[in-house]
């Protein structure tokens, strides 16, 4: 196993003697008030922000009897504060790495601290998480297996420590899920095809305890997903199709909600014949996020219960270009018999997904949820930080919105404007698979995906093209793959129990 995937240990204590060795810190936020029991300690900050080393986030050497760092936490400026949180708790954790200390003595005893805990536990299993595999050849794996890894401790003073305890082993559930679907974006083409991912997904349903269905490009054929099919022609890795489902335990024959997850799994995009240029393609490998995400959801479903029903699908091809790729101007029919011109082939995303959506729409769910890198225009719209929800279903909409505040991922609604379904026109088709405008685009695509939505569905689509893969280091993680929308939906699925 790699060793950057080390697993974080720690165990919460009552209190935390000021004589006993560890690295003792404190975590303070000067403008928003978290843990106002410190006053004491904030006016020593304030005397050191003075002396304007305010910009070194580790203060060594303080006299204060009680810590040997404090983090302030107003330097990191983020909409949702429990953000800044995680990246100071992550910087106390590898501040310990580096100095070789253990434990990591986390103290927050205050009265309003009780969320504070998981997120410091969230920032720093997210945040020391690196894809870090097949850097330093060989001689890396032995370097790694040398890495210091502390303990942390969680002093809970006069909170209820079972209930603690208890919540962050779920959360370390939720983290270690992420980390996982993170990797498999993370991986190079060349070792994660639509075949790769089914198996992926395999494993995680017996590792979740999930029920599992695979559909080849046959079975695609005989039950006419056409999306799919036309999509990966162009590869010689062929499509598949996978509903993974989760069952909750039901007293009698009392019905629960039914929800149905979607994701697009491009596991590489090279634009098809409509060919994108070099410098876009680099981290195309990652346009797979919203499968990776809906299987995150899922495994953490599976791990930690829920009382309803789920089903996660997830539209798998490679979109390459060749002499059986598709073509612009092609036309592709449907499942329900609706037809989409294609008048470009790097507009593959929505094909596949209209397969996924059908399937998941014959189910007949009460919730239904699609993640997708969709498009760069969302990128343009909302930048890296924010996704975009667009929907028909102003509930389901404002639950994924709450359960993003829950887990530090901002989603940002855009109207389903339907006048610009007029851009979608086709002179051959029902429907162009892309509009015929500049602008828009990632509102167009979401009309397009609701052309094979029934109305009657409560359904919402999340296009997560910017935080997935924001393509740097961003807040508490390495650059690459978030796992972003995994906690969402799984955090849906929880707050619908
Ligand atoms: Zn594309």
């Amino acid at each position: 196993m790699d060793k950057s995937k080390t697993k974080i240990s720690w165990r919460v204590e009552k209190t935390w003697a000021a004589d006993v060795p560890g690295l003792r810190t404190f975590l303070l936020a000067e403008e928003h008030e978290f843990f106002t029991p410190y006053a004491e300690l904030e006016a020593k900050l304030k005397l050191y922000n003075e002396r304007e080393i305010e910009k070194s986030l580790l203060l060594s050497g303080t006299t204060l009897e009680s810590s040997d760092y404090l983090l302030p936490l107003a330097q990191f400026k983020y909409l949702n504060i429990w953000e800044a949180v995680k990246c100071a708790a992550l910087m106390a954790y590898k501040e310990a790495v580096s100095l070789k200390i253990s434990p990591l003595v986390l103290v927050m005893d205050a009265p309003d601290a009780s969320g504070f805990h998981k997120k410091a536990l969230e920032g720093i299993i997210l945040g020391s998480y690196a894809y870090e595999q097949f850097k330093g050849g060989a001689k890396s794996k032995e370097k790694k297996s040398e890495i210091f890894v502390p303990e942390i401790v969680f002093v809970s003073g006069g909170l209820d420590q079972p209930l603690i305890t208890a919540e962050l082993e779920r959360l370390q559930t939720v983290c270690e899920r992420v980390n996982r679907i993170r990797d498999l974006v993370n991986h190079p083409p060349a070792f994660l095809g639509p075949e790769e991912f089914a198996c992926e997904a395999v494993k995680s349903a017996a590792a979740c305890s999930l029920k599992i269905e695979l559909w080849d490009e046959n079975r695609l054929k005989g039950e006419g997903y056409a999306g799919l099919l036309a999509v990966g022609r162009g590869s010689n890795k062929p499509p598949r199709m996978v509903a993974l489902t989760y069952e909750p335990e039901i007293d009698g024959d009392k019905k629960v909600p039914h929800v149905v997850l979607v994701g697009k799994g491009i596991t590489f995009d090279s634009g098809g014949l409509s060919l994108k240029p070099g410098a876009s393609m680099v981290d195309m490998k990652s346009d797979m996020a919203g499968a990776a995400a809906v299987l995150g959801a899922m495994e953490i479903i599976g791990r930690l219960g829920a009382k309803v029903k789920v089903t996660g699908i997830l539209a798998l091809a490679e979109n390459m270009p060749s002499g059986t790729a598709q073509a612009p101007g092609d036309i592709i029919v449907m499942k329900n018999g609706k037809s989409v011109e294609v008048k470009n082939t790097d507009a593959e995303g929505r094909l596949i997904l209209v397969d996924a959506l059908q399937l998941g729409a014959s189910l007949e769910p009460d919730f239904m949820v699609d993640a997708a890198t969709l498009t760069g225009a969302c990128r343009v719209a909302l930048g890296i930080d924010v996704a975009a929800v667009l929907g028909r279903d102003a509930d389901l909409i404002k639950r994924l919105k709450a359960a993003g505040e829950e887990s530090g991922e901002i989603l940002w609604e855009l109207p389903l404007e339907k006048a610009y379904l007029e851009n979608m026109k086709s002179d051959f088709a029902d429907i162009s698979n892309i509009g015929n405008s500049a602008y828009g685009g990632t509102i167009t695509a979401a009309l397009f995906l609701g052309e094979f939505v029934p109305e009657e569905i409560p359904w919402a689509h999340l296009d997560i093209a910017g935080p997935a893969y924001p393509g740097k280091k961003w807040k508490y993680f390495a650059p690459g793959a978030t796992g972003y929308g995994a906690r969402i939906m799984a955090g849906l699925v929880k707050n619908l129990g």
